[in-house]
């Protein structure tokens, strides 16, 4: 018997990682998914009336078993991949989306599961029934079932069409990024730049036998070039050529790209029956439609931009004072702005280090849940763990009941990923009357213990720790029925408010009080080095605020409306930015033929969501502020209304019933002390 396919018989139900071999997973998931097919066939060949019970919930716990081994098999490729893995990964992948499809294109079912909606007045759901039958009903008209089939046609070709099109764009990106190279061959020109740039410049020309000093346009060689190099003129050049990627009239021009790409996608949400892509997207998000976003967006824009006009005349008067230079240009931003922060702050992460051991910052974390939720942490080694360096624990709340599982894993390795993320061994649900506790992990690339030294966290690195902390208590503490609407299973605009609002305690002298303490000498962090943080942190809000919504109108001026009489990508783009604009436009640029996340990505429609996320939180703990940030009737709220209730409703409805009203922008500006 192959044991990814058994209920493992282990403490908690963990997974058995000493027990599955590699080799177990191919076979473990070609069973499981006939065997959730099998499920689905139940569903389909039921001779009784659809109902909810033997339709949609039936649904929803269908496949728990191939959910499982997904889960786990996807978090090891992730975090201690290898090569064989990776290669199952690449056979297991078509495997489960033609699944995937075999359900959305699935008729009988699809039939069984309008029948059950379009008699939702006659049933007496729940406010949660309502959600699942809602997403379960959209997860099919969403994709063409309501469609004629010639207009389904007409909706497969389009997706097709739009795949090879993202791929394209995609590759032009890369082509162009790849394409460019800066060689100096003057030291003179690399005066500014730290040691260690200098040095990865020097080998990436070695590495390409080239003598001299080799500048990409790949970020870890772009972003300190245009930090920190003195030659005003190489960053000019720099610049323009990151600007201009795709807009060069050449086999690797985006432009039409771009128009076809925004067009397709107008034309897919006409056929399914919406105004816009953008309304289509934003049907499934907390902002809900395009006009609600561009009022977002434009309500902040007001307000930030005088903070930015001033930072940005601040910046201009130093540039002009350091260097004598009349016109501030965006090739001079950030390099300005980091000599300008110098100045004032003079702060590095060597001095706030040893106020961060790995240890205390974990405790610390922990002594904030159990303050605010009343969670207890216990490490427990009774349980298989992936990797030696995995710390294990066991959360149970105020009366010992189990709560979670929790998984920590923090050190980089080969065959882990970059990044930080938080993700789940096992979903929470009520099933059976049984309410299974969810199995929740965080993982990150954290600087390592030496034989002398403990781990010692950057600012940087805390502020992540807490993050995805964050995002773990919202799987932890959830509390639903159905696991398609349990814990992270949310809107993609409310999934930041967890774990950003988390990263609050970081800055307050309260919470860091209980964890910011000198790894040698215990001494509590300096009161003053705080203050640096948080004023450091908000540096340049205002200008930062004002390229972030620029971002975001430009998404939503190529998906919130009709695109067929959009010609110029360059014209339509300077429009777009119009309010925006602080430095002098740049004519040989364009923004569009480069913005993967829009046109490759799935940020189309959903740019505006970074900073969405950050008015939620900024205004969620302004709340906490008023009362105290470990205040438990607000905690309490948080806990019951956002923590526990994942996705079971909409989550506008929730934030009021925490908050007591719609999130405020203000609060954000207000935070950065942008706002008097
Ligand atoms: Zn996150």
């Amino acid at each position: 018997m192959n044991i990814l396919n058994t209920s493992f018989n282990t403490p908690y139900k963990t997974a058995p990682f000493s027990k599955i071999k590699t080799e177990d997973f191919l076979p473990a998931f070609k069973k499981a998914i006939e065997n959730a097919k099998a499920e689905i066939d139940d569903i389909t060949n039921n001779d009784e009336t659809p109902t909810f019970q033997n339709t949609i919930e039936a649904l929803d716990y269908s496949g728990e078993e191939l959910d499982r081994i997904s889960s786990i098999f996807f978090n090891l490729n992730s975090a201690e991949t290898n090569d064989d893995i990776q290669k199952i990964a690449q056979e297991v992948s078509p495997l489960l989306s033609e699944f995937s499809n075999d359900i959305t294109l699935n008729e009988d079912l699809f039939k069984r599961v309008k029948a059950v909606y379009d008699s939702k007045s006659e049933l007496d759901l729940t406010t949660e029934q309502e959600t699942l039958l809602d997403k379960k009903y959209k997860s099919f008209s969403r994709n063409g079932a309501n469609l004629s089939e010639d207009k389904k046609q007409k909706l497969r070709a389009i997706d097709k069409e739009l795949s090879q099109l993202k791929l394209k764009f995609g590759e032009h990106v890369l082509a162009e990024t790849n394409k460019f190279e800066m060689l100096l061959t003057d030291e003179a020109d690399l005066s500014g730049l730290p040691e260690g740039a200098k040095e990865a410049a020097k080998q990436l020309a070695e590495s390409k036998e080239k003598d001299g000093w080799l500048i990409t346009l790949d970020y870890p060689s772009y972003i300190p070039f245009m930090t920190y190099a003195d030659n005003r003129e190489l960053r000019e050049r720099l610049s323009k050529a990151f600007g201009s990627k795709g807009f060069h009239n050449d086999n690797l021009d985006n432009q039409d790209v771009v128009l076809k790409i925004a067009n397709l996608r107008f034309e897919r949400a006409q056929l399914l029956g919406y105004k816009t892509h953008a309304h289509f997207v934003l049907e499934e998000r907390m902002a809900e439609t395009p006009e609600k976003v561009n009022e977002f967006l434009n309500e902040l824009l007001d307000k930030a931009k005088p903070a930015a006009q001033e930072e940005f005349e601040k910046l201009e008067a130093f540039a002009k004072e350091t260097d004598n230079i009349d016109q501030l240009q965006k090739w001079d931003s950030a390099y300005y702005s980091e000599k300008l922060k110098q100045k004032l702050f003079d702060l590095d992460d060597e001095k706030l280090k040893p106020y961060f051991k790995l240890e205390n910052v974990i405790n610390g974390a922990f002594t904030v849940a159990n303050k605010l939720f009343g969670l207890q942490f216990e490490e427990i080694d009774d349980i298989d763990k992936y990797h030696d360096d995995v710390l294990t624990y066991k959360v149970t709340d105020s009366e010992g009941e189990l709560v979670s599982i929790f998984y920590a894993d923090f050190f980089p390795r080969s065959g882990k990923r970059n990044g930080a993320w938080m993700t789940s061994y096992k979903p929470q649900m009520i099933k059976n009357g049984i309410n299974e506790r969810p199995h929740v992990s965080i993982v990150c690339n954290f600087t390592k213990p030496t034989k002398s030294k403990p781990s010692l966290l950057t600012f940087n690195e805390v502020t992540t720790l807490f993050h995805e902390f964050g995002h773990a208590l919202h799987g932890m503490l959830a509390n639903t029925t159905y696991p398609s609407l349990s814990g992270t299973s949310v809107y993609w605009d409310f999934v930041e408010l967890p774990s950003q609002v988390l990263e609050n305690w970081c800055y307050e002298e309260e919470s860091l009080k209980l964890f910011a303490t000198h790894y040698e000498t215990g001494e509590v962090i300096p009161m003053e080095l705080v203050e640096k943080i948080k004023a450091s942190s908000t540096f340049h809000e205002g200008m930062q605020t004002l390229r972030q919504l620029s971002f975001g109108l430009l998404d939503m001026s190529w998906h919130g409306v009709d695109p067929t009489k959009i010609t110029d990508v360059k014209a339509h783009e300077v429009e777009a930015f119009g309010e925006t604009k602080l430095y002098p436009e740049v004519e040989e640029n364009c923004m569009s033929t480069a913005f993967s996340h829009i046109f490759q990505g799935g940020y189309s429609s959903g740019y505006y969501s970074y900073k969405w996320a950050e008015v939620l939180d900024a205004d969620a703990f302004e709340y906490f502020k008023q009362e105290g940030i470990f205040n438990k009737t607000v905690a309490d709220k948080f806990k019951t209304f956002v923590l526990s209730q994942g996705g079971t409703e909409n989550p506008m409805d929730l934030y009021k019933k925490f908050r007591g009203q719609e999130p405020q922008p203000e609060a954000l500006l207000r935070r950065a002390g942008l706002l008097k």
